[in-house]
């Protein structure tokens, strides 16, 4: 079967502390990191062995995984694997690059978030450079803050103009329709992050052909909704595997409604849905130099 997999352990550090941080940061201790190890390469052995599935799996850290070697490591051995379509991780790019040499660049990608304030904007670019030098699939983004506007449009000036710069509208912030169409000049797709969506009983994928899973292995449909499907290593979930309406109210983060069917994001992401890189013939042309994008067969943005 095709399965889309979520996963996130209980690593809970990151390297940096963005004010707008959505996640319940902490230190983790020795023991803590060594049962988030203990469970990533848990996960990363199950993946290994499913080889009558093909598995498309993104690594949703609650903090910065590839500052841990584990997290490297698995990313590298997972995308040589010919059952695995697509491993990729969210990550805020501070760690190095050279351990991408030893991976295969057809499966691994890499979804990049800049954190202005937390790292010098030359350094964050200088990376993405050196990832497109590389090969390495990846998307960038930014949270859409007023304080980011600056640093975004710089940025999609500057990035290769083949790289996709994404916008997330910024939680508990309303966007006058102004200040939404000068984050669209940059992310032609912002109309879909500028309002958490309306799920309550759609179809969504999840549950069906998406799950996440924790470090223990339990398994949910998504992150947002908390109801036990079973347990990924006792084969459990495989049962409850079936279409399902959404229970909840509204879906507002690209993780969760990328997969609601009643939106076109499949499409527009073909190929690139967990990295969040648009299908190329969405994009004709990505901006270059601040001056706006063109997007072609893009599906009207929600209501
Ligand atoms: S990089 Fe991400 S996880 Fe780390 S502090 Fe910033 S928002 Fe939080
Ligand atoms: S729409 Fe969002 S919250 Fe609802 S089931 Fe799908 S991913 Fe989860």
């Amino acid at each position: 079967m095709d399965l889309t997999i979520l996963y996130r352990g209980p690593l809970a550090s990151c390297d940096y502390d963005c004010p707008y941080c959505p996640f319940a940061k902490r230190r983790d201790s020795r023991a803590q990191l060594t049962a988030d190890r203990a469970a990533l390469e848990r996960f990363a052995d199950w993946a290994a062995a499913q080889e009558g599935d093909r598995l498309s799996l993104l690594f949703t850290p609650w903090g910065e995984g590839l500052v841990r070697s584990w997290y490297r490591r698995a990313l590298v051995e997972l995308s040589r694997l010919p059952h695995i379509r697509r491993v990729a991780i969210q990550t805020n790019l501070s760690c190095r690059t050279d351990w991408l040499a030893a991976a295969d660049l057809d499966t691994l990608a890499l979804w990049c978030t800049y954190h202005p304030g937390q790292t010098p904007y030359d350094r964050f670019l200088a990376k993405c450079h050196d990832l497109a030098a590389r090969g390495v699939r990846h998307s960038v983004g930014v949270v859409g803050l007023p304080e980011h506007l600056e640093h975004a449009r710089r940025l999609r000036a500057e990035l290769p103009e083949q790289v996709y710069l994404w916008v997330n509208a910024a939680e508990g912030h309303t966007y006058t329709d102004a200040e939404a169409d000068e984050w669209t000049v940059l992310d032609p797709l912002f109309p879909y992050s500028r309002h958490p969506h309306r799920s309550a009983g759609l179809p969504c994928r999840t549950g069906e052909s998406v799950i996440s899973v924790d470090g223990e292995g339990t398994v949910r449909r998504c992150h947002f909704v908390r109801a036990e499907l079973g347990n990924l290593y006792d084969g459990s979930y495989r049962g409850a595997l079936r279409p399902r309406a959404c229970p909840l109210a509204v879906c507002d983060c690209h993780i969760g409604y990328v997969h609601l069917e009643t939106l076109p994001l499949y499409d527009v992401f073909a190929g690139g849905v967990l990295e969040r890189i648009p299908a190329p013939d969405v994009l004709r042309d990505t901006v270059s130099g601040g001056r706006g994008g063109i997007v072609v067969g893009m599906p009207s943005p929600p209501p």
